[in-house]
């Protein structure tokens, strides 16, 4: 569940200050802001919670994946590894930056696997834009391994993983840089709203540029720069960061809040026979916003789904059908639509991907349910809808 859960007087208060002013671009206007940059606030609490050394706000979690492009040298006709089960900004960015999507396996990780991603690099192999779906991380011991061994690079596209963290350091950093949303549905949110973060430098300055029309933003007068290179508009109003400023100051409470309530959860189903949960390496790490299970079959997750809203349990997710985050409902791109041609339509797809052999990616979907955790859940509330969940389910399982 999203971060507007938590909206209160903080969010109205960052806003206000901005209003106030009248300063709406993240950049200038000095003599208006009374020392108030939201932008580079929000960056600077990106960076402190989790530990990156660079931290870019944009204007969506699409751009700051479209400046992971940008700031790895990614372009025309370089192969990019990604996963089938993911939002479509993931291969929209891929396939906007003139490079081409080559889809692997995911595995109980909900992420690629390091096997699925080995069997799926050529020559043209660039990177592998790894996702952290649904709040927790991959495997990314196995995949550096990869990567590292195959001198490919490592993305991570963090946009559902904020407040994730692995073996002690948040996700995203792992690789060569990352991406945040801020978008409305995200644990924390600002309307609309991106990060890109990263601890190099160089990426960075390259995502910065990018972002802003090719400005390279030297000196503290913005649009009378250098231009080291061609870029486009990404940038975040000062409105936006001001609301995913008051939210990112409440992300420890967030997470908190949720992993106590989907502790509970957890527990009240943990022994019913049948059931799996979501493979983590490391499971103290997890955001808490989903819990993910495997049920045995596809037919009993179909009959899951149907009881769960037959009882008025809410928030659970059945992606293999009923939402936009598996291949399978990605007709516009198994048939190649677009506005107007991509570099994939003069290259060719380096794959068919109407016709795409992810048999373990099917297996796990097929079987998937995603309950979306509220932290405002009281405990009295998460107990009688956990009952009601473990009743539920035995039926089904029986
Ligand atoms: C939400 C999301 C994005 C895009 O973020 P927006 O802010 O909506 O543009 C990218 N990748 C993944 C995995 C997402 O879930």
């Amino acid at each position: 569940m999203p971060g507007t859960e938590y909206f209160g007087e903080e969010e109205k208060k960052e806003v206000m200050d901005v209003l106030n002013t009248g300063a709406l671009f993240r950049y200038n206007h000095p003599e208006l802001r009374q020392g108030m940059w939201k932008a580079k606030e929000l960056e600077a609490e990106v960076c402190r919670y989790t530990g990156a050394a660079y931290a870019h706000a944009v204007s969506s979690g699409s751009a700051a994946v479209a400046c992971c492009m940008a700031a790895s040298g990614i372009g025309h006709g370089d192969e990019v590894i990604v996963p089938p089960f993911t939002f479509m900004a993931t291969i929209e960015a891929v396939l906007y930056a003139g490079a081409l999507p080559v889809f692997a396996e995911i595995d109980e990780t909900l992420c690629l696997s390091a096997e699925g991603i080995k069997k799926a690099i050529t020559p043209r192999t660039k990177a592998v834009l790894l996702v952290h779906m649904c709040g927790a991380a991959g495997d990314l011991d196995g995949i550096q391994k990869v990567c590292e061994d195959n001198d490919i690079l490592l993305i991570e596209d963090s946009a559902q993983a904020l407040g994730a963290f692995y073996r002690g350091t948040h996700v995203g950093l792992f690789g060569a840089c990352s991406a945040f949303s801020f978008d409305f549905f995200k644990i924390t949110t600002a309307g609309e709203g991106g990060i890109f973060f990263t601890n190099s430098k160089e990426a960075y300055d390259k995502a910065d540029t990018f972002s802003d029309h090719g400005h390279n933003h030297v000196g503290d007068n913005r649009g009378m720069e250098d231009h080291p290179f061609l870029g486009f508009n990404y940038r975040i109003s000062e409105l936006h960061a001001a609301v995913g400023l008051a939210q990112m100051k409440k992300l420890h409470q967030i997470r908190e809040d949720k992993k106590r309530n989907k502790t509970i959860f957890k527990q009240k189903i943990a022994e019913l026979p049948g059931l799996e949960f979501r493979h983590m390496d490391d499971p103290e790490g997890d955001s808490g916003t989903f819990l993910n299970f495997f049920l045995p079959t596809k037919e009993k997750a179909e009959e899951t789904v149907k009881v769960f809203s037959e009882n008025g349990i809410p928030g659970a997710a059945y992606w293999y059908t009923n939402m936009y985050h598996f291949i399978n409902q990605w007709d516009h791109l198994k048939e190649l639509r677009a506005a107007a041609p991509l570099a994939i339509h003069h290259l060719g797809a380096p794959q068919d991907y109407s016709n795409l052999e992810l048999p373990k990616s099917q297996d796990v979907m097929s079987r998937l349910i995603s309950f979306g955790i509220r932290g405002t859940w009281t405990e009295d509330e998460v107990n009688a809808l956990g009952d009601k969940m473990k009743e539920t389910l035995s039926k089904v399982l029986a």
